[in-house]
């Protein structure tokens, strides 16, 4: 069987991965639009967090947790260390820190609850909200997005039955007489026995319109700050989340040995577009969460900012998160939907949509979405 997987970002790299490690799969070949991986993949940024706490969501935080080892096991498998097990911490009342510890635990994650007066004596440096308690995992931390990457597609190059076709643009993936086909910008094609597109943000365009119209797109602004030197350092930090009057704020820590900046968000960050169009800022933007933090961090010095980015990503519009289609008897198979956090259940993702790509019993993720793929027409030619 050869199979051809669209996009590498984090899903279309570990697909490829999966496929691979897959008996009876002769041939993976692994194209994207840019480089292989591509500075402009929503996956690569410096950091992601992994963690299992979906408030009050237990189906999703049991998913969730299985994240954790998902990625200690990539990291095993390609021989590079990305993955800092900083644990997260999310901030919310006492009685609400009992019940979502309750549900962790059921899900097999570690955590603990810290009341008000923890909080105060572990974290000084940070603001919480009034009265706050706050559940922190250690079966949780962040992930060297971009350090990830790039020893996944080392990895993959290494393989010999893996291709990598880097600065190739799929124009249009059908499927005829049972081949799966791609067009490409430059006016070649390629067939495979088995398509997975995984294009994150760019799925629209290139999808049939039925999933294009369903989706919507987010743009979400992040800072980059460095906080000042002479300072005790941040790095013996968790990722901590639940910040802010509408405990929508969170920040990623910095990670030892590496010079990544910490990450400061909020959801009020996040809205939807149109289009992409530009990565850059708006000013509006970065005050906005320069005004959040300044009430959140200990110290914050807005000229520690040092840079800013904006990042997009598709959710399917009534579940608000990934979505996986499959056109006709299978042929050709699309992540068409990323959501605001598949980097984390990025290696139960890829599992699932190679087991089925290779016509193998998919291994559940717990993800409704991945689990009950949505059926569509099989597209054919134009
Ligand atoms: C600001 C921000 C913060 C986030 N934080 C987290 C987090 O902390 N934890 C978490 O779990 N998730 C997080 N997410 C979500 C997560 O980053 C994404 O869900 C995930 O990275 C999507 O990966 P992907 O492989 O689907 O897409 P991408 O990484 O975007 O990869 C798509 C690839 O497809 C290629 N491509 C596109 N079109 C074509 C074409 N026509 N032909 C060939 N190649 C093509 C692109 O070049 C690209 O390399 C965050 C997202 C954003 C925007």
């Amino acid at each position: 069987m050869r199979i051809t997987v669209v996009g590498g970002g984090v899903i279309g790299l570990l697909t490829a991965i999966e496929c691979v490690r897959t008996a009876g799969v002769e041939q993976v070949d692994l194209v994207d639009a840019g480089p292989i991986p591509s500075p402009s993949a929503t996956s690569n940024d410096r950091l992601r967090v992994v963690r299992a706490l979906h408030r009050g969501e237990p189906a999703l935080t049991t998913a969730a947790a299985a994240s954790h080892d998902g990625w200690l096991d990539v990291e095993r498998l390609v021989g590079t260390r990305f993955y800092h097990p900083t644990g997260a911490l999310t901030a919310m009342s006492p009685e609400n820190a009992s019940a979502e510890l309750a549900v962790l635990t059921a899900a097999g994650a570690k955590a603990w609850a810290l009341s008000p007066l923890d909080l105060a004596k572990w974290y000084p440096k940070v603001h919480f909200p009034e009265g706050s308690a706050g559940v922190l995992e250690a079966t949780a931390g962040v992930v060297l997005a971009d350090h990830a990457l790039v020893a996944m597609a080392r990895w993959l190059g290494a393989q010999p039955r893996v291709r990598l076709h880097p600065h190739r643009q799929a124009v249009a993936v059908c499927e005829v007489d049972g081949t799966g086909v791609i067009r490409f910008a430059d006016g070649g094609t390629q067939t495979a026995d088995k398509i997975v597109v995984a294009t994150g943000p760019w799925s629209r365009e290139l999808l049939a319109g039925e999933v294009g119209s369903d989706l919507t797109l987010y743009r979400q602004s992040v800072l980059s700050y460095r906080p000042p030197t002479g300072r005790r350092s941040w790095s013996d930090m968790p990722a901590v989340l639940g910040l802010g009057p509408d405990a929508d704020a969170w920040f990623m820590p910095t990670v030892p040995l590496s010079d990544a900046p910490m990450r400061l968000s909020a959801a009020s960050a996040c809205r939807p577009v149109e289009a992409m169009t530009d990565r850059v800022t708006p000013d509006q933007c970065r005050q906005h969460l320069i005004d959040v933090f300044s009430q959140l961090l200990q110290g914050f010095d807005p000229a520690a900012v040092v840079g800013s980015t904006d990042g997009f990503y598709l959710s399917e519009r009534t579940r608000g998160g990934p979505l996986l289609a499959a056109y006709g008897a299978g042929t050709v198979w699309a992540f068409a939907a990323c959501g605001g956090m598949s980097f984390k259940f990025a290696p139960q993702i890829a599992k699932a949509i190679a087991d089925r790509a290779v016509g193998a019993s998919p291994r559940p993720t717990g993800l409704d979405s991945i689990d009950r793929p949505r059926q569509l027409a099989a597209v054919g030619e134009e």
